[in-house]
C-alpha cells in the first residue's frame, strides 16, 4: 500500500511517499480500516521534528485522524462490521489501568496516539483496536451527510477542544472566551463549541481574512493580534472585566497576555505550546485574581461519543481548509508548516 512516511527526524525534506506492506490484524479485538481520508495536525510536525523520550521505528507513518471503510475484523469485534463507514479516535488507551477504569482514557498510563507513538493514518490501510473506531453518524433528514473529508477532519481537534472547554473549564452559557489563533484546528473547533454552548467568543489571528471567516462562523469579536494589544482590547470589550476562559495552545508568545485577559476567578486552559513551552506566570496575579490554570489533552471515550453524536446532529462540523491527494501529501505538510491554513488540512487517500 502507499504511505506517507518520515524516513528520520528532521524537516519536511525527510517525508516520502513509499510502498509499505498491508498491516494485518494482531489481536482478536483489532479492526482493519481501508482509509478514504486522513487529516493533519500540528502534532505531526512535532513528531516529525522529534519529541523527547519518543523513539520510533523508521520509516514511520504520520497522521492521527482518519476515516474509511472497515475491511477486516478480529473474532472478538462486535460493534462494527466489514463494510461499515467509520471514523477513528486517534487516542489508544489500555482500558486496564486505574485511569482507564475510571473512564479517563486520555490519562491512561499507556496512552498512545496514532501517528505519534503508533503507525498513523497517512496510508491506505490501518489496524486499530475496536474501541478506536465508531460508525460515521447518520444526519437528520434533509441535512447533508457527513462526508469522508469532514469525518477525517473531526476527531483530534474537536475532542481536544471539547474536553478543554466543556469538561475542564466547565464553560457555561453567557460566559466570555478568548481563543488565540483561530486558523488552527483546535481553535476553530473551540469557536464552534463556544457558540454551541451559548457563550461569547473573542478570537484572534494575525490575518484579517481568517478573522472575516471567523465572524461568518459566529465569532462575536475578532482581534488582529499582530496589530493590537489583545489584553487591552479585551478589557475594552468586556468593560474592564476580562474573559471567563482563555483557550491557549500557543504558549510562550501568548501566556502573559492570556493571564492579563482573564476576569477574576478566570480559567486558562492549555493543550500545547506551539511558540515554545516555557511560560512565565506572575504568582501575585495568579493568587490575587484567584485564577485557575488547567492542562488538557485529547479526551475520554464518553467525550468522544458525545462529540460524534453532535457531528451527526450537525452541531459540530469541522471547517476544512483544503483537500490534497496522498500523492501530493507533502504539499499539505508545507501548508501546515506555513500556518496559512484556515481550518483542517485533509489528505484524500482514495477517490
Ligand atoms: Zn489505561
Amino acid at each position: 500500500m502507499r504511505a506517507l512516511v518520515m524516513r528520520e527526524h528532521g524537516d519536511l525534506s525527510v517525508l516520502a511517499l513509499v510502498d509499505r506492506p498491508l498491516p494485518s490484524l494482531e489481536r482478536p479485538g483489532d479492526v482493519r480500516v481501508s482509509l478514504k481520508a486522513a487529516a493533519l495536525n500540528h502534532l505531526d510536525l512535532w513528531t516529525l521534528r522529534g519529541l523527547p523520550g519518543l523513539t520510533l521505528d523508521m520509516p514511520h507513518v504520520l497522521g492521527g485522524d482518519g476515516a474509511g471503510v472497515v475491511e477486516e475484523v478480529g473474532e472478538d469485534v462486535s460493534t462494527v462490521a466489514v463494510g461499515d463507514r467509520v471514523l477513528l479516535n486517534p487516542g489508544v488507551s489500555c482500558h486496564r489501568c486505574d485511569y482507564c477504569r475510571a473512564g479517563e482514557h486520555s490519562l491512561c498510563v499507556r496512552y498512545q496516539l496514532l501517528g505519534e507513538h503508533l503507525p498513523g493514518t497517512l496510508c491506505e490501510s490501518i489496524v486499530v483496536p475496536e474501541a478506536n473506531v465508531v460508525p460515521i453518524p447518520e444526519t437528520p433528514p434533509g441535512a447533508a451527510p457527513v462526508d469522508w473529508t469532514e469525518a477525517a477532519a473531526f476527531s483530534l481537534v474537536t475532542l481536544t477542544a471539547w474536553r478543554m472547554l466543556v469538561t475542564r473549564a466547565g464553560l457555561r452559557p453567557g460566559e466570555t472566551v478568548l481563543i488565540w489563533g483561530v486558523g488552527g484546528g483546535v481553535a476553530g473547533a473551540a469557536l464552534q463549541i463556544v457558540k454551541l454552548t451559548g457563550a461569547v467568543a473573542i478570537v484572534t489571528s494575525s490575518q484579517d481574512a481568517k478573522l472575516a471567516v471567523a465572524r461568518e462562523m459566529g465569532a462575536d469579536f475578532t482581534l488582529n493580534h499582530a496589530e493590537v494589544d489583545v489584553a487591552r482590547e479585551i478589557r475594552r470589550i468586556t468593560d474592564r472585566r476580562g474573559v471567563d476562559v482563555v483557550v491557549d495552545n500557543v504558549g510562550e508568545a501568548t501566556w502573559e497576555a492570556s493571564l492579563r485577559s482573564l476576569a477574576k476567578l478566570g480559567r486558562l486552559v492549555t493543550c500545547g505550546g506551539t511558540s515554545g513551552p516555557h511560560v512565565v506566570t506572575d504568582v501575585r496575579r495568579l493568587f490575587w485574581n484567584q485564577y485557575r490554570i488547567m492542562g488538557s489533552t485529547m479526551g475520554n471515550m464518553a467525550e468522544f461519543r458525545e462529540i460524534v453524536a453532535l457531528l451527526g446532529q450537525g452541531h459540530l462540523r469541522p471547517r476544512v481548509d483544503s483537500v490534497t491527494p496522498l500523492s501530493r501529501g507533502i504539499e499539505a505538510f508545507r501548508r501546515l508548516d506555513s500556518g496559512d491554513q484556515m481550518g483542517k488540512l485533509v489528505v484524500s487517500i482514495r477517490d
